[in-house]
């Protein structure tokens, strides 16, 4: 195995360890494409949410946020086209009924394929590839052709008929039709001047045929999605701001520069204008993390047909009367939280012994500080931890208290989680009113007074 493949094992391990990411459901034996987040992971979900709306609603006056509910009129799905065209090229092997994503596949030997292309065209690339693919369950290369099915996830919500799926409700399958619909109620309600946006985050299902590199392929999972609306011809100097702003904001999570590219979408939707997505570097090698498009008026359009309301907008200097066009950025909390961990993965030696910790910035970190009291049966030095600890809490979350095993292992668990600081409280702080505060990716350790612990720890970066 690569070092690159043993990264996502290491990874994958050290999530479950340290309770970042369960796989769902885990003591009934699991539930393919579904995962769940542990303490350590919530906080840096919830760290990377706040990040993204910080830089996509609240540092920009004009983008607003929206919640919009996971249910919606079925109706949203087919006036958006997702019943029919939201699909993916499936083969299944013959001998053992594995099903595989004959688009992936192809593109895993190299040759060019998207989930967009007819099935004829896909399966014309897969019959002149055959011979190269082989089940990756059985090893037998015996295929039923390629066939479309449909990614949306059905529910009976609201149908009480005996078979339940007659007219199904859909499990949304992006979060961004909830803001279509809601352009109108925004525009009125908020007195908005175009160009401006509106920016949701929140789940989103797909019947992915074949859920796999951990969070980077699942069927539940969390969007972030923020649609621009424009003049027709403010479209495309738009759009390219937007792809600016998008680079600076990734580059400001602390991910490395020379593991982040653009990919220009080869083949484009009819409507589309424009489509980039900006990549990982992720074990396997780069794929798409988030995506930046140019829409054109293609979803008002489509809604105004579908609902028969009017989605014009009307300038109100002007006079002019137009269906904004739209540009996009669409990008899911899981991939980049895994794109996170694997940038932040570093092994090193420290003190003779090799150890594993995450260089997380420290506005990502699950936990800020750990305070640590040197002796656990040392009642003095424990209160004084806790007095230390109780004080900081008020001014900086989360920080935790620690003071089970020795030293050494205590630094470990928090350098696996990526705990920038930890603060030892010794004998010594008893007389000289003083920590030592531990650096994680240097290991050195500095000797701060109480009183300046928390202009110290603000000098150092952290944010409270
Ligand atoms: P792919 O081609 O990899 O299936 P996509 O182009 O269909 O992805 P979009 O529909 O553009 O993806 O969705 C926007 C973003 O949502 C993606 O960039 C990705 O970050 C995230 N996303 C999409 N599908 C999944 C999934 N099954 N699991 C996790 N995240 C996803």
């Amino acid at each position: 195995m690569g070092e690159k493949e043993n990264l996502l094992d290491k990874v994958v391990s050290l999530a479950k360890r340290r309770g970042f990411v369960y796989p769902s459901s885990e003591i009934y034996g699991g539930f393919a494409g579904v995962y769940d987040f542990g303490p350590m992971g919530v906080e840096l979900e919830n760290n990377l949410k706040t990040h993204w709306w910080k830089w996509m609603v609240h540092k920009r006056q004009d983008i607003v946020g929206l919640d919009s509910s996971i249910f919606m009129n079925p109706k949203i799905w087919e006036a958006s086209g997702h019943t029919k065209g939201f699909s993916d090229p499936l083969a299944e092997c013959k001998e053992c009924h594995t099903r595989i994503r004959v688009d992936k596949v192809l593109g895993d030997i190299g040759v060019f394929a998207d989930e967009k292309m007819s099935e004829e065209e896909i399966n014309k690339l897969f019959n002149e590839h055959r011979q190269e693919i082989k089940c990756p369950n059985c090893g037998k290369q015996n295929f039923t052709d390629a066939r479309r099915f449909n990614l949306l996830v059905k529910s009976n919500l609201g149908d009480f008929t005996e078979s339940g799926l007659d007219n199904p409700s859909y499990l949304r399958g992006e979060t961004c039709q909830g803001i279509y619909v809601n352009f109108k109620n925004v525009l009125d309600s908020n007195h908005k001047k175009l160009p401006f946006g509106i920016a949701q985050i929140g789940k989103a299902f797909r019947n992915e045929i074949a859920p796999r590199q951990f969070l980077f392929r699942t069927r539940e999972f969390e969007q972030m999605e923020m649609q621009y609306f424009t003049h027709p011809n403010q479209e495309m100097a738009e759009y390219e701001k937007l792809r600016a702003y998008r680079w600076q904001a990734v580059l400001d999570l602390g991910l490395r520069e020379e593991n982040l590219r653009w990919k220009r979408h080869e083949n484009l939707v009819f409507y589309a204008k424009e489509a980039y997505d900006i990549e990982y570097n992720y074990p396997w090698g780069f794929d798409e993390m988030e995506g930046v498009h140019a829409r054109g008026d293609y979803d008002l359009t489509q809604h105004a047909k579908g609902s028969g309301k009017d989605l014009f907008y009307q300038d109100t200097e002007s006079g002019e009367k137009f269906i904004p066009h739209i540009i996009e950025s669409s990008g899911g909390v899981g991939r980049l939280l895994l794109a996170v961990l694997c940038d932040a993965y570093t092994e090193d030696e420290m003190g003779g012994e090799s150890r594993v910790f995450l260089r997380l910035k420290a506005n990502l970190a699950p936990v800020k500080v750990a305070v640590f009291p040197l002796l656990k049966n040392k009642p003095e030095l424990v209160a004084k931890a806790k007095e230390i600890f109780e004080k900081l809490n008020e001014k900086i979350q989360p920080i935790v208290f620690d003071d089970n095993g020795n030293i050494g292992k205590r630094y470990r668990r928090q350098d696996e989680i990526g705990t920038p600081y930890c603060l030892t409280v010794d004998f010594d702080t008893l007389t000289d009113a003083a920590v030592t505060v531990r650096d994680r990716d240097t290991g050195v350790q500095e000797r701060v007074k109480e009183t300046e612990l928390l202009s110290y720890l603000s000098t150092k970066g952290l944010a409270f």
